[in-house]
């Protein structure tokens, strides 16, 4: 049993000097992970802009050659009006042209929309360049000042999870398990040693038996109020030098 809280007291001094380190990170990560988030969505929104008035660009040209080709049928149609037998062949050829003509009358509106739509378009999306602009400057220097805070600490953190994964493969997984629970619920301090009689997590004291008893180190002891593993300050004490 001692090993084992030995083993989880050295993990908590180990995942304790971590968090320590990415303290002193404070909000930069978090910052740099909004900024490139931020200019992703700007990225969208002027990609699906473009897109935009490139489609109404399209459908304008689309529009365009059809009016061509409602205009040459219309000629089309009125040539064969001189050439007709009928009254009623030269009735359906005036439905035909006014057909045409209303479609054209139709086209022609909407190629106003197309073009307005394309041009707004547009320019939104060249407005968002100044935005953007903006956004990665600052996420150039968010970015080169965290990867100066990582410059420097970069070795202790690889030796830090170096050895946190040599202790982590000799833990019970139980143990390990019970750790991370209450490493989460208690802001990442799971195991704690009695410090003059007071749990060194929530200082609630500890009734003198049970600090006779936790000496013995014979048994997982948890803080009767806030649930984390105690082990006694001996333990404690000679376990900063060795481990
Ligand atoms: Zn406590």
């Amino acid at each position: 049993m001692e090993n084992r809280l030995r083993l989880l007291l050295a993990l908590q001094r180990v995942d304790s000097n971590f968090d320590d380190l990415q303290e002193l990170k404070g909000d930069l990560p978090g910052i740099v992970r909004g900024l490139q988030d931020k200019i992703k969505e700007q990225e969208k929104l002027k990609k699906d802009l473009e897109d935009t008035a490139k489609q109404s660009l399209v459908s304008r040209d689309e529009a365009d050659s059809e009016i061509i080709s409602l205009k040459e049928k219309i000629e089309k149609y009125k040539t064969q009006q001189f050439e007709v037998k009928s009254n009623k062949q030269y009735d359906a050829l005036s439905r035909e042209i006014d057909y045409s003509q209303e479609r054209i009358t139709k086209l022609t509106k909407g190629l106003e929309q197309l073009e307005g739509k394309a041009s707004n378009a547009k320019e939104d999306a060249k407005n968002i360049g100044p935005e953007m602009e903006r956004l990665k400057t600052e996420l150039k220097e968010k970015g080169d000042e965290l990867a100066l805070v990582n410059k420097e600490h970069e070795e202790e953190e690889l030796k830090l999870r170096h050895e946190r994964e040599k202790l982590v493969v000799r833990i019970q997984k139980s143990d390990i398990q019970m750790y991370e629970r209450i490493r989460k619920a208690k802001g990442g301090l799971a195991v704690v040693h009695v410090k003059r009689s007071a749990c060194g997590g929530c200082y609630n004291r500890v009734p003198p038996q049970r600090v006779l008893e936790l000496r013995k180190n014979a048994h997982m002891m948890t803080c009767e109020r806030c649930g984390r593993i105690l082990v006694s300050e001996d333990l404690a004490h000679d376990s900063s030098e060795t481990v």
